[in-house]
């Protein structure tokens, strides 16, 4: 939960960063600034399937990277020795003061990045936000909102976890933004409108028509495992632009998809708590070896 009580002027603030969104040309140097695309020395396996994909169907005007809120360092490679080590990630500090590493490929884009590579909204947004006064309240949820008296401001219940325990408290506000996600932001209206009844004008069609942003997941079947090299490389790298509606008046983007490796990545925090075990270590070498070794890409 984010409260902001008062907004610092300094150059660059989020509202900065929101008008240069809005328009098209702000967008484009916004994305520039932000978004990075995978080099050339450091395509992934599943790129580069991808890109044949695309050549066999006559598609091949339609491949590019897609933009990535990730990272790169130019000199990372696939020939480096243990490519994937935290050793090769260059760490830096980025403009709001967060220090970040550069992808070292793990895999982990679904799950949290290791080093840092990611430009996440916790080092970026949040810590602007911060820097420019917001309040981020961690392990509070909210649970609805209402009109106080003079309806001019709102109050929003919340619940502090704490102990293990649930402490209730409020928070008021001339205007709130519900910004919980599709389903955390439907809910807190549900419960608003339904359970609290603060907020009996709010739609009946809320929480109707709601969809998984549309995405179909189409797996292929691979003999061996290597020739994809799923668990290696930014989760997306590729898509294929079908946005102009050319195909049954439907716009659409293919893209590559990978998945982290959850044993290898459960071993390796093993590794790092208090806890060694010399079987996790040997377990965690040859999940290594055999992710780098068969890795088609060196
Ligand atoms: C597996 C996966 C992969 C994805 N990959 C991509 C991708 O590659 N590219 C892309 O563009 N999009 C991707 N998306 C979609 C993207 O993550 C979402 O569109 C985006 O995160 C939505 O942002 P948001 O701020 O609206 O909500 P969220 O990122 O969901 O943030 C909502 C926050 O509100 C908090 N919250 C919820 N309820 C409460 C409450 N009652 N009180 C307090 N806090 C609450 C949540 O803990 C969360 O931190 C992916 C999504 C998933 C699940």
């Amino acid at each position: 939960m984010i409260t902001v009580s008062h907004t610092r002027a300094t150059g660059g603030s989020i509202s900065d960063c929101i008008e240069e969104w809005q328009s098209p040309k702000g967008r484009a140097s916004a994305v520039g600034r932000c978004a990075t695309r995978v080099s050339y020395g450091q395509l992934t396996q599943r790129y580069k399937l991808m890109r044949q994909a695309a050549q066999r169907e006559g598609f091949a005007d339609r491949f590019h990277s897609v933009p990535l809120a990730v990272s790169f360092d130019p000199q990372w490679n696939y020939d480096l020795p243990q490519p994937h080590s935290p050793r090769h990630s260059r760490t830096f500090t980025n403009p709001q003061g967060q220090v970040q590493g550069t992808c070292i490929h793990l895999g982990t884009c679904d799950i949290g990045c290791d080093v840092r590579a990611k430009n996440t909204l916790d080092l970026n947004y949040l810590a602007a936000a911060e820097s420019a006064g917001a309040d981020v309240r961690p392990l509070h949820r909210a649970r609805f909102v209402r009109p106080v008296v003079d309806g001019q401001r709102y109050e929003v219940a919340f619940e502090r976890i704490a102990d293990g325990a649930l402490e209730p408290g409020t928070v008021r506000a001339d205007k709130v933004v519900l910004a919980a996600g599709s389903l955390g932001s439907t809910e807190l209206l549900l419960r608003s409108r339904d359970q609290y009844a603060t907020l009996p004008a709010v739609s009946p069609a809320l929480g109707s028509r709601w969809s998984a942003n549309a995405n179909v997941l189409t797996p292929d079947i691979y003999s061996n495992p290597a020739d994809v090299q799923q668990t290696v490389g930014p989760t997306i790298s590729a898509g294929l632009d079908f946005m102009d509606g050319s195909v049954a008046g439907q716009r659409f983007m293919l893209e590559d998809d990978g998945f982290p490796n959850f044993l290898l990545n459960t071993v390796n925090a093993k590794l790092r708590s208090q806890w060694f075990s010399p079987f996790v270590w040997l377990l965690k070498r040859h999940l290594q070896r055999h992710v780098v070794s068969n890795n088609p890409c060196r």
